[in-house]
C-alpha cells in the first residue's frame, strides 16, 4: 500500500510549532514509507484566508525542508462538495435546520439548566412542509446538519489505541452554514477521499471530529483512512501554547535565527521515547521516526531546549552549509574563522560578534595586576604563530612568570578577546597573528 498523507492548514495566519509539528508527523511518516505528500490549503472561510497566508505557509514549509508532492485549495473544490451534500441529502442524512443562533443558545441554556448535555435536540427533523415555509418565507435560510447514526464509532488509533465515540453523546454536526458555505467537516471527508488519503494524522483535539467524520466517510464511500492523533503541544510549564503562538510562529523563529533543522529535531522527538537531540539531516529524522514512540502525554515545548539543540547543529555545521547565512550578515573569516568560533555560538549571528574579536579593532582587555604579565607575554611572543605557538609560549610564559592555570591563561584570553570564555586559544591566536595578539597585550587598541 502506498502510504498518501495531508497536512492541511488554514490560510487564516502563518505556521507555529503547533502546526509544524502536524506537518512533520505526517512528512516524517511519508517519507519514511515512500509515500506521497499532499499540502491541502483549507481555505474554505473565503473571509478569513488570504492569499499571503497561503505563501506565508509555503515559504515557513519550504524551509522547514517539508516539501510535498502535490498541492491544492479547497476553494477551488465547492463543485465536489455539493455533490456529496446532495448524496447525503439524498441518503437522508443531511437535513435544513431553521435554528437561529440565538435560539440554539437559549436551548443549550435550558438543557444546563435541567442538568441536560447540551446535544441539538434535533427538532428540524419533525418540522411540517407548513412550519419550513413559514421559516423560509420570513427570509431564513437553513442550515444543513448530518444525521449521527446514534451509535458508537470505534477505531484503532495509532497512537491511542482502541478508540470510541458515542455519537448519541454528539449534536449532529452542521456541514453548511446558512449562507451555503462549508465547515471544515465535509470538505475535508470528500478531499481525503478524493485522494484516497491512507493516514489522517492530526492533533488529539480532533478526535471527537473523528467520531463524526467517520460516519460521514461511510455514509460516502467505502474508503476510511487510518488514524493518528497525537497529544497535544504544550509549553515547558505544562500551560497553553495558544498565548504565545504569535512569538513561536516560524516567522518569528527565523528571524530570531533559529535553524529550520534545529527545529525539526526538537518538534520530531519532545513527547517521543527518543532522547532529545539535533540531528544533521531530515533523513535521519526520517529514519528514526515511527509512531509507536509517541507517548500519550502531551509534548512540552521549551524554547531554552531550542536553543540548546540550535548550538548543537551549529557545533558541527560544516562551512559550506553555512557560507551564504554567514556572508548575508556581511560575517566574514571563512572557513578556519567558522571551525574555530562554531562551538561558541548558539545561532549564527553569534559569529558576529566573534568576527569583531578577530578582524575589528578592539582594545586589549587587561586588569592592573595583570599588566606587568601581558607585557612579559608580549615581548616573547614570536613573530610567526604555528599550531605550536600557544602551547609553546605558555609553558615559556608558566616557567619564566611563575603563574600557572587560570592566573596564567585567563589574562591572556582576556587581554586577547576581551571575553572569558570562547574558542580554543591555540588556533584564535594563528588567526589573530602576531601584530594584533603583541598591541592587544600591551592595552593598545588593534
Ligand atoms: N484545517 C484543519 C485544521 O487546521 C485540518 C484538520 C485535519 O487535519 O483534518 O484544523
Amino acid at each position: 500500500m502506498t502510504v498518501i498523507c495531508r497536512f492541511a492548514p488554514s490560510p487564516t495566519g502563518r505556521l507555529h510549532v503547533g502546526n509544524v509539528r502536524t506537518a512533520l508527523m505526517n512528512w516524517l511518516f511519508v517519507r519514511e514509507r515512500g509515500g506521497k505528500f499532499i499540502l491541502r490549503i483549507d481555505d474554505t472561510d473565503l473571509e478569513r484566508s488570504t492569499n499571503e497566508y497561503e505563501e506565508g505557509i509555503k515559504e515557513d514549509l519550504g524551509w522547514l525542508g517539508l516539501n510535498w508532492d502535490h498541492t491544492f485549495n479547497q476553494s477551488h473544490k465547492f463543485p465536489a462538495y455539493e455533490e456529496a451534500a446532495k448524496k447525503l441529502r439524498e441518503a437522508g442524512r443531511l437535513y435544513p435546520c431553521y435554528e437561529t443562533g440565538e435560539e440554539l443558545d437559549r436551548q443549550r441554556k435550558l438543557q444546563r439548566v435541567q442538568g441536560k448535555p447540551p446535544v441539538y435536540n434535533r427538532a428540524a427533523l419533525e418540522l411540517t412542509d407548513e412550519q419550513i415555509k413559514a421559516y423560509e418565507s420570513e427570509g431564513r435560510k437553513p442550515h444543513w446538519r448530518f444525521k449521527l447514526s446514534g451509535k458508537t464509532v470505534k477505531w484503532n488509533d495509532m497512537v491511542r489505541g482502541e478508540q470510541s465515540v458515542d455519537t448519541s453523546s454528539l449534536s449532529d454536526p452542521v456541514l453548511i452554514r446558512g449562507d451555503g458555505s462549508f465547515l471544515y467537516t465535509l470538505p475535508s471527508v470528500v478531499d481525503d477521499i478524493d485522494e484516497k488519503i491512507t493516514h489522517v494524522i492530526r492533533g488529539e483535539d480532533h478526535v471527537t471530529n473523528s467520531g463524526a467524520q467517520i460516519e460521514v466517510f461511510q455514509a460516502l464511500s467505502d474508503h476510511l483512512p487510518i488514524f493518528a492523533h497525537t497529544p497535544l503541544l504544550v509549553w515547558k510549564d505544562g500551560s497553553p501554547l495558544s498565548k504565545r503562538l504569535g512569538s513561536l510562529s516560524m516567522e518569528e523563529l527565523k528571524e530570531q535565527g533559529f535553524e529550520p533543522l534545529a527545529i525539526c529535531s526538537l518538534l520530531a522527538k519532545i513527547g517521543t521515547s527518543d532522547a532529545i537531540e539535533v540531528r544533521s539531516s531530515m533523513e535521519a529524522l526520517k529514519d528514526e521516526f515511527s509512531f509507536d514512540k509517541i507517548g500519550r502525554a502531551p509534548a512540552r515545548f521549551s524554547d531554552d531546549e531550542l536553543l540548546l539543540l540550535n548550538g548543537r547543529l551549529l557545533h558541527e555545521m560544516p562551512y559550506d552549509d553555512v557560507k551564504d547565512h554567514l556572508e548575508s550578515l556581511n560575517v566574514g573569516g571563512g572557513k578556519d574563522f567558522w571551525n574555530l568560533i562554531r562551538a561558541n555560538i548558539s545561532k549564527v549571528a553569534d559569529a558576529a560578534g566573534w568576527s569583531t574579536v578577530l578582524y575589528s579593532p578592539m582594545p586589549g582587555r587587561i586588569e592592573d595586576e595583570d599588566r606587568a604579565f601581558c607585557i612579559a607575554a608580549a615581548n616573547c611572543l614570536p613573530e610567526n604563530i604555528s599550531d605550536e605557538t600557544w602551547g609553546e609560549w605558555t609553558a615559556t610564559l608558566k616557567a619564566e612568570q611563575g603563574r600557572k592555570g587560570k592566573g596564567l591563561f585567563m589574562p591572556l584570553r582576556r587581554a586577547l578577546t576581551g571575553r572569558d570564555r570562547g574558542p580554543e586559544m591555540g588556533q584564535l591566536l594563528k588567526l589573530l597573528g602576531a601584530d594584533k595578539a603583541k598591541a592587544r597585550l600591551k592595552g593598545e587598541t588593534a
